[in-house]
């Protein structure tokens, strides 16, 4: 028997007027996982607790059984293991920018041109910054304008701010220390350094002199936020016993899966949005949960949750069209208890994340099944789970799976 977590990135939703007032959810044509509903047992979640707004990073860090307010320091640590940067404990590590600065920094495009093409070259001139002989630093892009850093040595801190302004025409904001600690202190130091030598370094790079020429903005700094220090994080494997891999379309999420210890499936084509290589995601999931390897996969698809962000309501209904027919293929599996969800509520009105409770159901063996016939936020609220929460999930697969042990004599 395997156990599968499937979550579709942002799926919740509220009524939507151009929908007849039905969520994009209950409007999407979904007769997969209508069948695995009727045949199986629904409910809603409370991802971390009723009425908090979680990150994706902190609700898959929930659903895989951490206590986010214990293992969560930040978005970067995730960031940068996701792009497969070997992160120890006690790294600090921030997600970061490639953006444009003019001569006085003055930051005239965050993105930089949404510079797609030879960041590696930049990341390699990055890499060889020296700031002082206590820190060592750690640079590797990831998709597009997007890279991390980490800041590896003693007396580093996390308790700092951020560097990125968030709006063009400002210059990098000063970093601060966040207490006055000596390590505070330093760290926000090596960071306003590593903004400044960032310019110098790449302003006259090879890559950004071309880029100039072809009329393009030069990716000529780097902005560092979302800092984070390394936590420690308990295998899955130790914790649980199963063998798990993790298939799923961004780096943050695969972070999360890599700090957990799980095998990362990399999907070839996959965008996180609502243009991915939709037949790719499909294989590979399929592919992972039909192999011996694993005893658990946990799957991430992420369009439904950038539409949400886009306020794309028709993009956000037919994407979770698209996940259905993956569905399909899961339906006819019998070995395996499988938990179909969402991380959270990202409503196309709101256009961010929200603390509306997200539908889930189990397809699984033995299943008490209940009464709700289709697939939809307030069809699932009268099914059979009632509302449980995040924490709970680990807990429930595993006894449906028979493999969790007994509490007690
Ligand atoms: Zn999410
Ligand atoms: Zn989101």
């Amino acid at each position: 028997m395997k156990g599968i977590i499937f979550v579709i990135d942002g799926m919740g939703d509220r009524p939507v007027k151009e929908l007849g007032n039905k969520t994009p959810l209950e409007n999407a044509r979904t007769p997969n996982m209508d069948k695995m509903v009727k045949e199986g047992i629904t409910g809603i979640m409370d991802t971390i607790r009723p009425g908090v707004r979680p990150g994706s990073d902190t609700a898959h860090l929930t659903l895989l059984g951490y206590d986010p307010y214990e293992v969560y320091t930040g978005r970067g640590p995730f960031e940068a293991a996701g792009v497969d940067v070997d992160v120890q404990p006690g790294d600090i590590a921030f997600r970061c920018n490639f953006s444009t600065a003019d001569e006085d920094l003055t930051i005239t495009d965050r993105r930089a041109g949404r510079i797609e093409n030879r960041t590696d070259e930049i990341s390699e001139t990055i890499n060889q910054m020296k700031i002082d002989d206590n820190v060592e630093v750690i640079f590797k892009e990831s998709t597009g304008h997007r890279a991390v850093l980490v800041l590896r040595g003693e007396g580093l801190s996390d308790q700092i701010t951020d560097a990125d302004p968030k709006h063009e025409g400002n210059k990098p904001k000063t970093v601060k220390p966040l207490n006055d600690s000596q390590e505070a202190k330093y760290t926000a130091d090596v960071v306003n350094q590593f903004v400044v030598k960032s310019y110098e370094m790449l302003k006259d790079h090879p890559v950004n002199l071309e880029r100039i020429e072809n009329g393009e903005n030069p990716a000529n700094i780097v902005l560092p936020r979302g800092v984070g220090a390394v936590p420690t994080v308990t295998p899955f494997e130790e914790k649980y016993g199963l063998k798990a891999a993790c298939v799923a379309e961004t780096g943050l999420i695969q972070g999360i899966g890599k700090l957990a210890g799980m095998d990362i499936i990399h999907i070839p084509g996959a965008t996180g949005g609502i243009t991915t290589d939709i037949d790719s995601v499909h294989k590979h999931i399929v592919d992972t949960i039909s192999s011996d390897k694993y005893d658990f996969i946990l799957v991430n698809v992420d369009g439904a949750d950038e539409a949400g962000h886009d306020g794309d309501i028709f993009g956000k209904r037919d994407f979770i069209e698209k996940v259905d027919k993956i569905m399909g293929d899961l339906d006819k599996m019998d070995d395996i208890v499988l938990f179909v969800t969402a991380d959270h509520s990202t409503p196309v009105g709101v256009m961010d994340h929200t603390g509306d409770p997200v539908p889930v159901f189990f397809k699984a063996p033995g299943l008490r099944v209940d009464d709700v016939k289709e697939y939809g936020e307030r069809a699932a609220a009268k099914g059979g789970l009632c509302r449980i929460r995040g924490s709970d999930v680990i807990y429930m697969i595993r006894d449906l799976m028979n493999v969790i042990p007994k509490f007690g004599a």
